[in-house]
């Protein structure tokens, strides 16, 4: 997850700048514009005042918590986002369960039909002798 963490939807996430000036973002904590994030390792690191660190670190420093919660606050952050992705609705959900259970009718049908011992392979073959 920390691999493929998106900086820009992150610093927005945070309230901060999001805009990137040739690929760095606006350090939080000097202002330069010499955050880099690292995209094979999920690190970020600022050239004018040196910090460095994953998202956890990030999110620790700027929101002033410790690593456990920078961690939790992530995981919420992220799958409110995944549920935002998907909005269901009542009507989507019984529109879902409808489709299913005509899918499951047709299986039936499909089974009583074709797998019943008057249309099995018993069946023709008793009929052709
Ligand atoms: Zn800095």
């Amino acid at each position: 997850m920390l691999e493929t963490i998106d900086y820009q939807s992150l610093f927005a996430e945070l309230g901060l700048d999001a805009a990137t000036h040739n690929g760095n973002h606006v350090c939080p904590f000097c202002g330069m514009k010499a955050f880099t994030p690292y995209r094979d390792n999920g690190v970020a690191r600022c050239h004018s005042c040196g910090w460095g660190g994953n998202a956890i670190n990030l999110v620790a420093k700027v929101k002033s918590v410790d690593n456990d919660e920078a961690f939790a606050a992530l995981v919420k952050m992220y799958n409110l986002k995944l549920i935002a992705l998907k909005p269901k609705t009542r009507k989507d959900a019984i529109g879902q369960l409808a489709n299913d259970l005509d899918f499951l009718a047709s299986v039936r049908l499909h089974f009583a039909f074709y797998k019943s011992e008057r249309m099995g392979a018993a069946h023709y073959q008793r009929r052709s002798g």
